[in-house]
């Protein structure tokens, strides 16, 4: 049995997780955190008999105490560390949203355990620590992001044809609701039209970032660090449908297309799994002559200018997608709340970044202070763009 724990399991992800446990042999539960909704956390401690879940709202810690008694309730970020390094898990699978993700990917990988990361803000923020930790202590990161778990299959046995090998990557987006509309259109869309994405069922953030495209320029970095690639070899196409999550040019000029119907628990399955491929009878089989067409599309920086700012980040290194990142989580977080307009999302984070450029990367805890300081310019520029 390989033990997994699981960060973030009352969320999107860390739910289909369990769901994909429950349905395939090989994994045992061994632990859980979440953030507020303790209820949710102790109802599948107790079904799936964990002793000790960490939650890191204290509020939230001490009311799930009190509530389970004959549980152990670590509490604060310090209860998921201490979740993570006692856990014994062979496998730790981040689900957490946001730059809160970060500690604990590089606490895991520091105990020197693999980790399923969904979390795409820890190697957005971090990408060059966090690669060379996991490749300093030997632990692995398997790409959870559907359309990373697609690359990584199709890069894997390729790269073992040898450097060079690998021309392109590209990531297909489905465009989100908001697909051909005008900036002026934009600037009056609500969060609940935001919140309709048209292919995926995700949190609230994560369908934020794919509403505005941020989403893609996360994952292009994502892409970079975990496949060693070049930017500008690292391609975005929108693709409504969502029926094919990643394309790899090869050096003769073929394409590997990795197909299926948009469904999460496909890729947390390979990540889980890995390097075992568990059989999911329960995810619907691709039809393609039910789905009759695949069509593809520029994606129109113009008008989704996250993706344009998120590629700059990138360019610019070291803390830039830190800072990006951080002002990105501010700045969705102030449209969810009816604070600012959604076309003020792409505003604020250059505001941000026009404000506090690009520093050297030197360790996690300078990063954390970029984070934190970012939050704040953020925060500020949030209050200049109110509605
Ligand atoms: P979600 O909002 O549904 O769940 C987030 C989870 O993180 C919850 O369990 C919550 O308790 C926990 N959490 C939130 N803030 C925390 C904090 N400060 N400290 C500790 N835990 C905290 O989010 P999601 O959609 O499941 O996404 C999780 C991650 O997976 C994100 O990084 C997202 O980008 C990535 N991802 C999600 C999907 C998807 O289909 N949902 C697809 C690809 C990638
Ligand atoms: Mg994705």
């Amino acid at each position: 049995m390989k033990r997994v724990a699981i960060l973030g399991s009352t969320g999107s992800i860390g739910e289909q997780a369990i769901d994909v446990v429950a349905h395939t042999d090989g994994l045992e539960i061994v632990a859980l955190s979440a953030h507020e909704r303790w209820e949710r956390a102790v109802e599948q401690a107790r079904a799936l008999g964990i002793g000790r879940i960490a939650i890191a709202d204290p509020g939230a810690a001490a009311s799930a105490a009190r509530a389970w008694p004959d549980g152990e309730v670590l509490a604060g970020m310090a209860g998921v560390i201490e979740l993570i390094t006692g856990s014994g898990a062979d496998l730790v699978l981040n689900a957490i949203v946001g730059s809160a993700g970060l500690v604990p990917t590089v606490v895991a990988l520091s105990e020197g355990i693999d980790v399923a990361l969904a979390n795409k803000e820890s190697l957005v923020a971090g990408g060059e620590l966090v690669m060379a930790l996991a490749e300093a202590t030997g632990a692995r990161i398997l790409p959870v992001d559907s359309e990373h778990a697609a690359l990584a299959q199709l890069i894997g046995p390729e790269r073992a044809n040898g450097p060079g090998t690998i021309e392109r990557l590209t990531i297909t987006a489905s465009g989100g609701p908001f697909r051909g509309r005008t900036r002026e259109e934009l600037a009056a869309v609500t969060p609940d039209q935001a919140l309709a994405h048209p292919t995926w069922s995700m949190g609230a953030k994560i369908t934020i970032d794919s509403a505005t495209l941020m989403n893609k320029g996360l994952e292009v970095i994502e892409a970079h660090h975990l496949f060693e690639l070049p930017y500008e070899r690292i391609d975005v196409i929108v693709h409504p449908q969502s029926i094919i999550h990643g394309m790899v040019t090869l050096c003769d000029g073929a394409v590997l297309a990795h197909l299926g119907c948009p469904d999460m628990r496909v890729p947390i399955a390979y990540a889980l799994h890995h390097p075992e491929r568990a059989a999911l009878a329960q995810v619907a089989r691709l039809d393609l002559a039910t789905v009759a067409s695949l069509t593809f599309e520029e994606p129109d920086t113009r008008v989704f200018r996250a993706l344009a700012i998120a590629r700059e980040a990138a360019l610019a290194g070291g803390t830039a997608p830190c800072v990006l990142n951080a002002a990105n989580e501010v700045a969705v977080h102030a449209f969810l709340e009816g604070r600012i307009a959604f076309t003020a999302i792409a505003e604020v984070i250059e505001a941000t970044l026009d404000e506090l450029g690009a520093e050297a990367l030197r360790e996690f805890e300078a990063l954390l202070e970029v984070d934190r300081h970012a939050r704040e310019v953020a925060a500020g520029a949030v209050k200049g763009a109110g509605l």
